[in-house]
C-alpha cells in the first residue's frame, strides 16, 4: 500500500494505516488479545497459516503492531521488520532464529552492556562462543572467523566514543566468511544511516531510544528480508517478547516526527562537540561530526548526520567529571539516550562498570569521559548548563 515514490517523511507518516470502516484519521490502538473468525472452515485455514499473514492472536500479530512494523521496514528500506518487546528482545530472537550449538559470534567489543551480558551470561550457555573484537580493526574481525562463525555484530558509531565502523567492508567481510552482518542501529535510525542499504543482512532496534524519542516506552525490532524474518517471526510467535499495541501506537507517533527530531538532534550535537571542544577544560571530544574525529569522513559517507550522542574528556579524572555532572542544574542526570530532553552520564561509573578496569581502558574509556546524549532544547541553555561546571574546572 506504499507508493513507492514516497519519500521518506511520508512514509513515516502513512504507511501502513489501513483506515477501518469507522474513518479514523490517526491509527486505531487495538486493544484485543484475540480475533474472531467466520465459521469453523475460516479458523481452520487461519490456523494453517504461519507466516502472520493473518490476525488469530495478538502474541502472534496485532494490527497496530503491524502498522509500526510496515512503517519501520518502510524506512529501513527492508522486505519485513517484526516488533519485539525491548530491544533486548530483538537481539535475543536473533540469537535464537540464527544461531545453535557449536556455532560462534563475533562482535564488537564496544557493544551495548547488555547485548554483552547477553552473550556471556546466557547464549553461552548453549555451548554458541562470542568473539570481542575491536569495532574498527577489520583484520581482527578476519582473524577471529572459522568454519563455526554464524554471525557478525556491530554498533556504529560506537558508545561512547563515537567510534565509526566501515558497514561496508564489515558487509564484504561477512559475506565472504558465509554469514550475517547484524547491525543495531539504535543510536542512528533510518533517519540517519541504512544499513541494509550497505550490505547488512538485519538490523536490530532499540525502540526506547530514538524511534519512541520522548523516554516514554520500551520496545524494540528487528529488520530484514522475508525469508530471515521468517525465522524471527517464528521465535516472537512461540517465545512471546512480542510487542504491546499500545507501546507499537505511541512508536508509530515517534517515527511521525523522526526526521526532523534526528536532525535537530544532530544539529544541537554538532553545535554543542565545537563549543566543548574551544573550553580549556576540555581535554577531548568525541563526536564523528568533527573534523578532527577519525571516523569523520567514514561517517560522512555512510551517515547523513553524525547523530545526536557524544563525549568528552574534561582536564582530571573522575573527581572533575563528577564534579561538572553534579553542577548541572538543568541536564538530566540518566544513562538513558534516545530522548528529547537532554542526558548525562559518567559511563566508567555507570553504563561501563562492570567491566574490569582492564577492559575499560582497552574501550578507550577512563574516568574523566562524561557522556552527553544531546536533546532538543536550545542550544544555548545547553551550553549555559555546562559553562559554570566546567569553568569551575580551570
Ligand atoms: C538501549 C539499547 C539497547 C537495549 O534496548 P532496550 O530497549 O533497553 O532493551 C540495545 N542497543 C543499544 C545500542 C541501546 O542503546
Amino acid at each position: 500500500m506504499n507508493q513507492p515514490t514516497w519519500g521518506e517523511s511520508t512514509l513515516a507518516l502513512r504507511t501502513g494505516h489501513r483506515r477501518t470502516s469507522e474513518r479514523e484519521h490517526a491509527e486505531p490502538i487495538f486493544t484485543t488479545s484475540s480475533y474472531v473468525f467466520e465459521s469453523a472452515e475460516q479458523a481452520a485455514e487461519f490456523f494453517a497459516m504461519e507466516n502472520g499473514e493473518v490476525n488469530i492472536y495478538s502474541r502472534f500479530t496485532n494490527p497496530t503492531v503491524a502498522c509500526f512494523e510496515q512503517r519501520l521496514a518502510a524506512l529501513e528500506g527492508a522486505e519485513r521488520a517484526v516488533a519485539t518487546s525491548s530491544g533486548m528482545a530483538a537481539i535475543l530472537s536473533v540469537c535464537l532464529a540464527f544461531l545453535k550449538q557449536g556455532d560462534e559470534v563475533v562482535c564488537s567489543r564496544s557493544v551495548f552492556g547488555s547485548t554483552i551480558g547477553l552473550f556471556n551470561r546466557f547464549i553461552s550457555k548453549f555451548g554458541i562462543r562470542v568473539h570481542y573484537v575491536p569495532l574498527q580493526d577489520l583484520n581482527a574481525w578476519a582473524d577471529a572467523c572459522n568454519k563455526n562463525t554464524r554471525l557478525f555484530f556491530a554498533e556504529t558509531p560506537s558508545n561512547p566514543l563515537c567510534e565509526v565502523a566501515d558497514l561496508k567492508a564489515l558487509a564484504a567481510l561477512a559475506k565472504q566468511k558465509g554469514c550475517r552482518l547484524v547491525v543495531d542501529n539504535c543510536f542512528c535510525t533510518p533517519a540517519l544511516q541504512k544499513p541494509l542499504a550497505l550490505g547488512a543482512d538485519l538490523v536490530v532496534h532499540s525502540a526506547t531510544k530514538y524511534l519512541d524519542g520522548q523516554g516514554r516506552m520500551v520496545g524494540g525490532a528487528v529488520v530484514g528480508n522475508d525469508q530471515d524474518m521468517t525465522e524471527v517471526f517464528s521465535v516472537i510467535r512461540t517465545t512471546g517478547p512480542c510487542m504491546s499495541p499500545f507501546n507499537a501506537w505511541v512508536f508509530l507517533k515517534g517515527l511521525e516526527t523522526l526526521h526532523l527530531r534526528m536532525r535537530a538532534h544532530a544539529d544541537n550535537a554538532l553545535q554543542l562537540a565545537h563549543w566543548l571542544e574551544a573550553h580549556p577544560a576540555v581535554k577531548r571530544v568525541h563526536y564523528a561530526g568533527l573534523p578532527g574525529h577519525p571516523g569523520h569522513a567514514l561517517a560522512k559517507q555512510q551517515m547523513r548526520a553524525f547523530g545526536g550522542v557524544l563525549s568528552f574528556e574534561v582536564q582530571g579524572a573522575r573527581a572533575e567529571a563528577w564534579q561538572l555532572i553534579n553542577a548541572t542544574q538543568m541536564l538530566s542526570l540518566t544513562a538513558n539516550l534516545g530522548d528529547a530532553k537532554t542526558t548525562i552520564t559518567h559511563p566508567a561509573t555507570t553504563t561501563h562498570a562492570r567491566l574490569t578496569p582492564q577492559a575499560r581502558q582497552d574501550a578507550g574509556i577512563n574516568d574523566a569521559l562524561i557522556r552527553i546524549a544531546v536533546g532538543l532544547e536550545d542550544i544555548a541553555d545547553l551550553k549555559q548548563d555546562l559553562q559554570a561546571g566546567l569553568d569551575a574546572l580551570i
